[in-house]
Formats: structure tokens, C-alpha cells, sequence
């Protein structure tokens, strides 16, 4: 099974102290990313966190998976698809879901 996603261009600015959506990522997994996300493509060089959502009109939430440079370029018209481990990887760009509660700490120093 796959599951379809679209990149969104120009991702929004971090809101956690974490230095990258890539970062923010592997913060929140605990994995360092190791290749894209995207099916079929086993780019393992210059990772950055790609800035998608669900490809469905009703699709509201943010999320962040690895992306090679050539998936994070796509527009937002083209559908790209992910495995489901991959989809149950995607971690939410909303850091009131993971950086907040896992760096609770971290607020206390702000
Ligand atoms: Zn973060
Ligand atoms: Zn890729």
C-alpha cells in the first residue's frame, strides 16, 4: 500500500528550537533520516525535511518527512507517494504535537 502526500512550497518558519524540519524530524523520531521518503527514490545525499500534507482537498494538517532536493522542488500540483511506514513516520509540523511535549523544558528558558 502506498499513500499519496504533496509537497508544499515554501515550507512555514520553524516554531521550536530545532534548526531544521530535518532536525525537527529526527528529534521527534529518534532516527537519523537515511534516505527520501518517496517511493521508488532511494536518495540518500542532501536530506532536508520536506514540508507536506495528505494529497486530498480536505487535508488540513502539516507534517515533515525526509526529502532528497529533487522531491522537495516538485510542485504542489504533482502527487508523490509514500509507503505506509513511511506515512506513519510523518511527523507533525505543529510543535504543540512534538517538540512542546517532548522539550517541555525548553519553554522554561524562553
Ligand atoms: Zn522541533
Ligand atoms: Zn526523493
Amino acid at each position: 500500500m502506498s499513500f499519496k502526500i504533496t509537497n508544499i512550497v515554501g515550507a512555514n518558519a520553524l516554531e521550536c528550537k530545532c534548526r531544521s524540519w530535518l532536525e525537527h524530524w529526527e528529534r521527534f523520531t529518534r532516527e537519523k533520516a537515511k534516505r527520501c521518503f518517496v517511493e521508488g527514490c532511494n536518495e540518500t545525499n542532501d536530506l532536508i525535511g520536506g514540508y507536506v500534507k495528505w494529497a486530498s482537498p480536505f487535508a488540513l494538517n502539516r507534517y515533515v518527512i525526509p526529502f532528497c532536493k529533487a522531491h522537495n522542488a516538485k510542485p504542489e500540483s504533482q502527487k508523490l507517494e509514500i509507503s505506509d511506514s513511511a506515512r506513519f513516520k510523518a511527523v507533525p509540523a505543529t510543535v504543540l504535537e512534538t517538540c512542546r511535549i517532548q522539550h517541555p523544558e525548553e519553554e522554561a528558558h524562553l
